[in-house]
């Protein structure tokens, strides 16, 4: 098939504004709220109000804009043009009460209800992990039980943190709990680190969820830890990335870091290998900006954010 000769997606020439230049949008998409025929919108979600240790992530969406801004037209990796496949805009930040989780739960699930109804693909720029449950509420709502892959050094199926049952701690659980997503279609990537207690990965096992630890995924290598994640994420399913899966020598601008992760090539190496699965959106959090060094986690978080959308190229039907 001939290349499209229009690209849906405006985007300045980088040869006549620089990549340095202008208002930043995610890859200097325009700013837009209006839905009708777009394809993808790029959510931020800026709400920290549900981490436990450090917190800053309220600042992650403004720095992976900021990060995003030399990502260009061609991923040769994938031998795609993803933002002339689709038209794709930058929605803006949801906003949320920096200082009541309930009702940033409440303005989450709202805005992103009105993309999901809109058939638009999510791409959400947290924030905590918290936000991942209106995430999934929005979406749940729409596409029914889903599968998740989640990539994290932390589980996140605790039952209660402080005495809470919201928080970065506690999202999955909840999700399950509410039948928003399916434990035996849910697979957890890249675990590791001290824990409160020895039960934690059997208390997650037990739910009916599948633990990939990061020690399993350099055991198995790449590519059979990406078969094993097809596997169990059959059907229509989300993708919740938590930054601290990489190792803080390459994602320091975290808000939990456990030390011995994957590198960032091996994150967007399983990144781009979920071209397979049927995704209905894509969640990246935990970037604290204020832990960062030399702007290399907001970097990569826009890489692996623009790598999540090269893989729907050829699998998702651009409208119009
Ligand atoms: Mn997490
Ligand atoms: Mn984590």
């Amino acid at each position: 098939m001939p290349p499209d000769p229009s690209p849906r997606s405006e985007l300045p020439d980088g040869h006549v504004v620089p990549r340095f230049a202008g208002i930043s949008t995610f890859a200097h998409l325009p700013h837009s709220r209006e839905l009708h025929d777009v394809d993808v919108a790029v959510v931020g979600v800026p709400f920290d109000g549900g981490a436990s240790f450090r917190t800053g992530a309220r600042f992650g969406p403004q720095k992976i804009r900021a990060g995003s801004s030399l990502l260009r037209a061609f991923n040769p990796a994938l031998q795609v043009e993803p933002f002339a496949e689709f038209r794709v805009v930058d929605w803006g930040d949801v906003a949320c009460s920096p200082i009541s989780i309930e009702d940033s739960f409440a303005q989450i699930e709202q805005a992103l209800g009105e993309v999901v109804r809109a058939e638009v693909f999510p791409l959400v720029l947290g924030g905590d992990h918290s936000i991942s449950l209106p995430v999934l509420r929005a979406l749940a709502k729409r596409h029914g039980p889903l599968g998740l892959v989640h990539f994290d050094a932390h589980p996140d199926t605790w039952d209660v943190h402080f005495g809470r049952k919201y928080s970065h701690a506690t999202p999955f659980r909840r999700a399950i709990e509410e039948g928003l997503i399916e434990a035996h279609r849910y697979v957890q990537v890249g675990i590791r680190g001290s824990l409160p207690k020895a039960s934690d990965l059997d208390d997650a096992r037990g739910l009916g969820v599948t633990v990939l630890r990061t020690d399993d995924v350099v055991e198995m290598g790449l590519n059979a830890t990406l078969d094993r994640i097809r596997e169990i994420a059959t059907g229509r399913v989300h993708v919740s990335l938590d930054i601290d899966v990489v190792d803080p020598a390459f994602a320091p601008g975290t808000g939990t870091p456990e030390v011995g992760g994957l590198s960032s090539r091996e994150i967007v190496r399983l990144v781009r290998g979920l071209g397979p699965l049927e995704l209905t959106g894509f969640d990246l959090v935990e970037v604290s900006p204020p832990y960062d060094h030399g702007e290399i986690t907001a970097i990569l978080a826009a890489n692996l954010v623009y790598e999540l959308l090269s893989t729907r190229v050829g699998r998702m039907r651009p409208k119009g």
